[in-house]
């Protein structure tokens, strides 16, 4: 039995947009050291409580583009006429060294993560425990933007359409039990792969 040192994993968490994705992946961080959170570049503008280089690497579509012909980006999408990108950066070397990962991202990002390192992934979707759950959450946080709303909820709805393509679905009724079911889904993912290394 030869013992490998252990890689990383990378745990990406996809949802409708408003169903509580962002504060579970910093609550993931800030009770478990070895994630580091990958975060995005995107060309959306910023919203009043989002700080560049802390929630994305607000960029112009030009340098977004610069960046995708330079091959630095991992994977990319547009979603509702919004550039996202994760950047390839110092990933690869940080699974390596067994450093986990966390990617908040769409189905469409995850789909191209799936197919470049499909054992390094762990993928989690975050479903709101219903349609009416979720437009009442946009509502507090997009506050009167009636249009905005409506686009975000036409996009959630072709978000959740992709679920059956995660392996994890956690319904977030309650935040601190989401957190519950996805700290025992990490545990069970790092104790197969430990496990598989034993093993090869
Ligand atoms: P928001 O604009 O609400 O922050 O994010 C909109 C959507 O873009 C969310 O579903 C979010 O997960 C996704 N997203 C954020 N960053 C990335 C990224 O780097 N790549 C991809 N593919 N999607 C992203």
């Amino acid at each position: 039995m030869i013992l490998k040192s252990k890689r990383g994993l990378i745990l990406i968490l996809s949802s409708p947009s408003g169903a509580g994705k962002t504060t579970l992946a910093k609550k993931i961080e800030l009770s478990d050291r070895n994630f580091k959170i990958s975060v995005s570049y995107t060309t959306r503008t910023p919203r009043t409580n989002e700080v560049d280089g802390v929630d994305y690497n607000f960029v112009t579509i030009e340098k977004f583009q610069e960046l995708a012909s330079q091959d630095k980006f991992l994977e990319q999408a547009k979603v509702f006429g919004n550039y996202y990108a994760t950047l390839k950066g110092p990933i690869e070397d940080n699974l390596a060294k067994g450093i986990d990962y966390l990617f908040d991202i769409d189905w469409q990002g995850t789909e191209q993560v799936k197919k470049i390192m499909p054992s390094d992934i762990v993928s989690v979707f975050i479903l709101p425990p219903s349609i009416d759950d979720l437009e009442s959450r946009l509502k507090k946080r997009e506050e009167k933007n009636k249009e905005l709303i409506n686009q975000r909820m036409k996009m959630a709805k072709d978000e959740i359409k992709h679920w059956k393509d995660y392996k994890y679905i956690v319904v977030n009724k309650d935040v601190e039990n989401c957190f519950e079911q996805i700290t025992k889904i990490i545990k069970i993912e790092r104790e197969l792969r430990s496990t598989f290394n034993q093993i090869n």
